[in-house]
C-alpha cells in the first residue's frame, strides 16, 4: 500500500503542499483570490472574488482587467527569463526541428497579433484555427488573446464539413490555417478542407501558413499567406487589459456521447486555475523542468496545458508535430532521452497502445530524467497504470490521473503528487479549491462503497465555462437541472471505495443495466485489460429481450498474444478465457454475453473510446454522429467483423 505514499524527497520540495487543502477548506472565495494574485499579474486588481447571484452564470475575479498573451509571454521577458526555451518544436518532418524562447515568442505573437489586426481582426471577433501542431499554431492562439478575439481551435483532421459547422456557430470573420501537415512522413493537404468549408461562411480571409510547399489552390480575393502578412509585421504590439470575464475562446466536447457543444471560457479565471492546477499538479519547477503534454492543441488538454497554463507559469515545453508510432514506435522514448523529459502528461489510449507494443522499447531508453507522470481523458484501467509507473516511471515516479472535462477548464480530482497515497485507476479527490461529490438519484451524498452515483461539482469554480455559445438553455439543461440550479452534473457516473476515494465509472449514459444490475463500463475493462493478453477493451450494453442489457466487449489483443492467436487460431478459446476472467475478476453476471477481438477501436481524435458508436452496431442501427471520430474506416471493420461472426 505505502508503495504509492509520496517519497519525502519528493515531498520535500513539491509545490503543492498539504496545507493548501487546509486553506481552500476554511475559505473558498480566499482560497481562489490568493491563488489569483499569486498566479497572474492583473493590470487592475478585482475586487469581487466570485459572483455567484446570477447562477449557473458566474463571474468570477469581477472588475478586475488582465491580458493573457502579456502573462503567458511578456512578463517573463520582464523577470529576466527572455533566454529560456519556451517550445522545444520536435518536427514531424526531417530536420526542421527548432527551439523557441520567450523573447522570440514575444516577437512571435506580437507579429501576428499585428498581422492579424491588418486582417481587421479585432476585439471580440471570432478566430478559427485549423492548424496542425506547430508553433504558428500557438502564436496565433496567443495573438487572439492578446487582442481579445475569441478562438475557436478545430482538429487539423476534421473534415470539411465538421469545419464549416464550427465556423458557421461561431460566425468566426477569419480562418488560419496551413498549406498541408506531414504526417508519418508525408506532405497531406490541409487548406483543401478550408476551401470546402469557407464558402457561403462569416470568414472572409483565410491566412495560410506555408508548412509542407504541396500546392494549394489559390483563391486571391480572400486568401493570404502568413509570410506575407505576419512575417513582414512589426514585432511589438501594446497589449491592453481586457475584463476578466472578457471571452477567451470557444471550444468543442469530444462527442462521446452525442453532437459536440460549443463550450465558452473567459480570461481571468480559466487562467488562474490552468496556472494554478499545472504547478501543484504537475508539480512544475519552471526553472529546470521540461515538461511535455502530448495532447493536439486541438483539444482541451492542449489549451489549459500546453498553452495556457504551462506558459503562464514560464515552462520550457516540448511541442511534438508527430505520432507515437512514427518514423519508429521508441519516439516518445527518444525524445525523452534526449531532451530530459522531467513531466510527462499523456492519455490512456496511448498507454495502453504502448502496453499493446510491448515493454521493451522503452527499455531501449534512458528515461530517468522523468519525475512525474500523468494521465488524462478517459479512466486509467489500473493494470495500464502499473505498467506506466513501471516501465516509464522506473518504478517509483508518482502518477497523477486527473479527471476533468472541456467544461470544466481545467484538472478538477487529482491527487496531488507531494502529499496523496496514490490509488491505481482513480483520479482519488478533488484538489484544493474544487468540491467535488458524488450523489445517488435523489441528490444524497452516496454512503455505501459499492453503490454505484453520479459525479458534481457542489461549488463554481473560476476555470468553469461559462455558457454554451449562444444557447442559454442548453448550457442549464445539460448541466444545471438535474440536481438543481446550482449543482454542476458533469455527465460521468462514479463511486467511492473504503478510502474515499472516487472512481469514475464512465458516462451515465453508458451505465448498463443487465438483469437490473447497474454495471460500469470501465469496471468490466479494467478487469479485461488486466488479463496479460489484452491491451484494450471496449464495453457496451446492447438491449436485450432477457436481461434488459446486455454486455458486449470488444478487445484489442496485445502484440504477442495476437501473434499467437493468428497462428494457432484460437480466437474461440481466448474468448471463453477473457469471459472466464470477467466472472472471476468481478462475478458471474459481469460476463459479456460476447466478445470481439478487433485490431482498433472507433476513437476521437483526442484518442477516447466512442461507446456510442459501438453500441449502435451491437443493436444492428445505422451509426450515429461520426465527425470527430479520428478514423471512420474503423467502424466498417468492425461491422463487417460483426457480420462475419454474427
Ligand atoms: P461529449 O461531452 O461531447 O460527449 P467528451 O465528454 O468526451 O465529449 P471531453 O470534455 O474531452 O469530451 O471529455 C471529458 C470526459 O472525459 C469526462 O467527462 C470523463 O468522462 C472523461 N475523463 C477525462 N479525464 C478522465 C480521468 N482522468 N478519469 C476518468 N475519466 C476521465
Ligand atoms: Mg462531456
Amino acid at each position: 500500500m505505502s508503495d504509492y505514499a509520496p517519497s519525502t524527497k519528493f515531498a520535500d520540495q513539491a509545490v503543492g503542499k498539504a496545507a493548501l487543502y487546509d486553506e481552500a477548506a476554511a475559505d473558498h472565495e480566499g482560497f481562489w483570490a490568493a491563488r489569483a494574485r499569486e498566479y497572474v499579474t492583473w493590470s487592475k486588481d478585482f475586487d469581487t472574488t466570485l459572483d455567484w447571484s446570477d447562477a449557473p452564470f458566474a463571474k468570477w475575479f469581477v472588475g478586475g482587467e488582465l491580458n493573457v498573451a502579456y502573462n503567458c509571454v511578456d512578463r517573463h521577458v520582464e523577470a529576466g527569463n527572455g533566454d529560456r526555451v519556451a517550445i522545444h518544436f520536435v518536427s514531424a518532418n526531417d530536420d526542421d526541428d527548432r527551439a523557441i524562447t520567450y523573447a522570440e515568442m514575444q516577437r512571435e505573437v506580437a507579429k501576428a497579433a499585428n498581422g492579424l489586426a491588418s486582417l481587421g481582426v479585432e476585439k471580440g471577433d471570432r478566430v478559427a484555427i485549423y492548424m496542425q501542431m506547430i508553433p504558428e499554431t500557438i502564436f496565433t492562439m496567443l495573438a487572439c488573446a492578446r487582442i481579445g478575439a475569441p478562438h475557436s481551435l478545430v482538429f487539423a483532421g476534421f473534415s470539411a464539413d465538421a469545419l464549416r459547422a464550427r465556423i458557421d456557430d461561431a460566425d468566426a470573420k477569419i480562418v488560419v490555417t496551413s498549406d498541408g501537415q506531414f504526417r508519418k512522413g508525408k506532405a497531406m493537404p490541409l487548406k483543401k478542407a478550408v476551401d470546402d468549408a469557407v464558402a457561403g461562411t462569416s470568414a472572409k480571409k483565410v491566412l495560410v501558413v506555408k508548412r509542407t510547399g504541396i500546392d494549394v489552390a489559390w483563391n486571391d480575393d480572400r486568401d493570404v499567406w502568413w509570410d506575407d502578412v505576419v512575417t513582414p509585421a512589426s514585432d511589438t504590439h501594446e497589449a491592453v487589459a481586457h475584463d476578466s470575464e472578457h471571452p477567451l475562446f470557444l471550444l468543442y466536447t469530444s462527442g462521446t456521447t452525442g453532437k459536440p457543444k460549443g463550450i465558452l471560457h473567459t480570461t481571468g479565471g480559466y487562467l488562474v486555475q490552468c496556472a494554478y492546477s499545472n504547478a501543484v499538479v504537475h508539480d512544475l519547477h519552471p526553472e529546470t523542468d521540461v515538461y511535455w503534454c502530448t495532447a493536439d492543441i486541438g483539444w482541451v488538454t492542449g489549451h489549459s496545458y500546453i498553452v495556457y497554463g504551462p506558459m503562464a507559469n514560464g515552462a520550457t515545453q516540448i511541442v511534438f508535430e508527430g505520432t507515437p508510432d512514427s518514423p519508429h514506435k521508441g519516439v516518445f522514448w527518444e525524445i525523452v532521452q534526449k531532451y530530459g523529459v522531467s513531466i510527462l502528461y499523456t492519455a490512456p489510449t496511448a498507454i495502453r497502445t504502448f502496453m499493446k507494443w510491448g515493454h521493451d522499447i522503452p527499455e531501449g531508453y534512458d528515461l530517468s530524467s522523468l519525475r512525474v507522470l500523468g494521465s488524462v481523458g478517459e479512466p486509467i484501467n489500473p493494470e495500464a497504470w502499473r505498467w506506466y509507473r513501471e516501465h516509464i516511471g522506473g518504478g517509483d515516479t508518482p502518477i497523477v490521473d486527473t479527471w476533468w472535462q472541456t467544461e470544466t477548464g481545467a484538472i478538477m480530482n487529482s491527487p496531488l503528487p507531494g502529499v496523496t497515497e496514490l490509488e491505481p485507476g482513480s483520479s482519488q479527490a478533488p484538489i484544493p479549491g474544487i468540491h467535488a461529490e458524488v450523489l445517488d438519484d435523489d441528490g444524497n451524498k452516496l454512503t455505501d462503497p459499492d453503490a454505484v452515483g453520479y459525479l458534481v461539482l457542489t461549488k463554481p469554480w473560476p476555470a468553469m465555462l461559462r455558457g454554451v455559445w449562444r444557447d442559454p438553455q442548453r448550457y442549464k439543461d445539460t448541466y444545471w437541472s438535474r440536481f438543481g440550479p446550482d449543482l454542476y452534473f458533469a455527465g460521468d457516473g462514479a463511486k467511492y471505495d473504503e478510502k474515499g476515494n472516487i472512481w469514475i465509472l464512465g458516462r451515465v449514459d453508458d451505465v448498463m443495466n443487465v438483469s437490473g444490475h447497474r454495471m460500469s463500463t470501465a469496471e468490466i475493462e479494467s478487469a479485461l485489460v488486466s488479463h496479460d493478453k489484452v491491451a484494450e477493451a471496449a464495453v457496451v450494453g446492447a438491449t436485450d429481450p432477457t436481461t434488459g442489457q446486455a454486455i458486449e466487449a470488444f478487445v484489442i489483443l496485445r502484440q504477442d498474444a495476437a501473434d499467437a492467436a493468428d497462428s494457432a487460431d484460437e480466437g474461440g478459446e481466448l474468448v471463453t478465457e477473457l469471459r472466464n476472467h470477467v466472472a472471476t475478476q468481478i462475478g458471474p453476471i459481469a460476463k459479456p454475453r460476447s466478445i470481439m477481438i478487433v485490431s482498433e477501436l472507433p476513437k476521437t481524435r483526442s484518442g477516447k473510446i466512442m461507446r456510442r458508436l459501438l453500441k449502435d452496431v451491437a443493436e444492428n442501427r445505422e451509426v450515429g454522429d461520426v465527425t470527430t471520430l479520428a478514423d471512420s474506416s474503423v467502424m466498417s471493420l468492425i461491422q463487417d467483423g460483426m457480420k462475419s461472426s454474427g
